[in-house]
């Protein structure tokens, strides 16, 4: 990362880290809403709906960190930017539940993990704002990468380095050129950010 600034990493996780596997449209179908975000649309019910609707909600994320893949990468890219004294973070609009479920089956691990539980969400700039105040980190060393708009809105709305993943694309969503970088694949984002992943070129310890 030698002439770069970066300072602190922070990621998405649906998508991001993992591959994606949560269909919206089925869950806002199954809930009985229209094209909405989700979260938003919850906030707006009457307690009795809303823990319904909340409760189908989990059961999809639930279920969908459970099937979870990680995208190729990811662990050793999380991996370096740690060994290289840089903090890596996650941001997302699950619960902590869900993300317990993840860091589990995939043996991740992070230095801070920023969920729906925990206050105001993306695509306000809040989730980014405090992970840079827990690292005393300025946000405009602070690169965010995700895969949907609202990581790309909330990176820009707190001033920091957004990285639009655009693996799932097969043509690019109008808001993409809001990012500030564009990459088809978190090896792509490594590059980026200046870190060679050599896993393949380290020497296998004896006995190891
Ligand atoms: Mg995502």
């Amino acid at each position: 990362m030698s002439n770069v600034d970066c300072q602190l990493v922070i990621f998405d996780m649906d998508g991001t880290l993992t591959r994606p596997n949560i269909n919206f449209d089925e869950i806002r179908a199954a809930i009985g809403l229209d094209g909405e975000p989700i979260l938003e649309a919850l906030a707006k019910m009457p307690p009795a709906d809303r823990a319904r609707a909340d409760a189908i909600l989990q059961e999809f994320e639930d279920r969908a960190a459970d099937g979870s893949e990680l995208q190729p990468h990811a662990l050793e890219v999380v991996a370096a930017i740690r060994e290289s004294g840089r903090p890596a973070a996650l941001m997302t609009r699950n619960t902590r539940r869900s993300v317990d479920i993840v860091m589990r089956r995939h043996r991740l691990d992070f230095d801070f993990i920023r969920t729906r539980d925990d206050g105001i969400n993306k695509p306000a700039p809040d989730p980014v704002l405090d992970i840079c105040r827990h690292f005393r980190v300025a946000p405009a060393s602070t690169w965010v990468i995700g895969d949907y708009h609202f990581d790309i809105q909330c990176a820009n709305a707190a001033g920091a380095i957004s990285v639009h993943l655009a693996e799932a694309f097969e043509t690019l969503p109008p808001w993409s050129n809001e990012a500030r970088h564009i990459v088809k694949s978190l090896l792509e984002f490594s590059r980026l950010l200046g870190i060679r992943l050599d896993t393949e070129s380290r020497p296998i310890l004896p006995g190891a």
